[in-house]
């Protein structure tokens, strides 16, 4: 089957699939690797990005790996400001959708705008969960669960080592 991102995230809506997910599960887990199997605007090999990026940005973003809850910085972060793509500085989420979900990990009810992320559906824990990456170079960022807050009632769980704050 071709992949369809759009149809595929329409499907997750439609079928409640996203509600049904446990209440405050983590971030965790590899993910499907989009990164292998999609072109995004953004490419550089392995090679590069090995480069570019400290060993635990590589390990969450290039290899859908998770941090440990509780190490990020950002997950205390409340000034106002921007929250980039670590990979490529693609802007990803604000400080005005940014809450405390009690998880260790900075929490989004919303991306910056549409089309800043992308989502994949990753079943690599025994379930399916939505994974979310960067949509300019696909650096995985971490899952979209249903138990948010309004008005979207979703929960963006990201890793706080994918992102940079940009201080307003
Ligand atoms: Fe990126």
């Amino acid at each position: 089957m071709p992949f369809a991102p759009t149809n595929r995230r329409h499907f997750l809506a439609a079928t409640g699939m996203a509600v049904a997910l446990p209440a405050l599960a983590g971030c965790g887990g590899p993910a499907i690797d989009v990164r292998k199997q999609r072109a995004f605007r953004i490419t550089k090999t392995e090679a590069q990005w090995r480069r570019q990026l400290t060993r635990q940005e590589y390990y969450v973003l290039r290899d859908a790996g998770t941090e440990r809850a509780y190490t990020s910085p950002l997950n205390d972060e409340k000034r106002t400001g921007t929250f980039v793509c670590a990979g490529c500085g693609n802007e990803l989420y604000s400080s005005a959708h940014k809450y405390d979900s009690g998880t260790g990990w900075p929490s989004f009810w919303q991306a910056i705008e549409e089309g800043a992320v992308g989502t994949s559906v990753d079943y690599k824990i025994g379930y399916a969960r939505t994974e979310v990456h960067c949509a300019d170079c696909g650096g995985h960022l971490g899952h979209i669960f249903g138990d948010g807050p309004r008005p979207t009632g979703k929960r963006h769980c990201i890793n706080g080592v994918a992102l940079d704050f940009v201080l307003a």
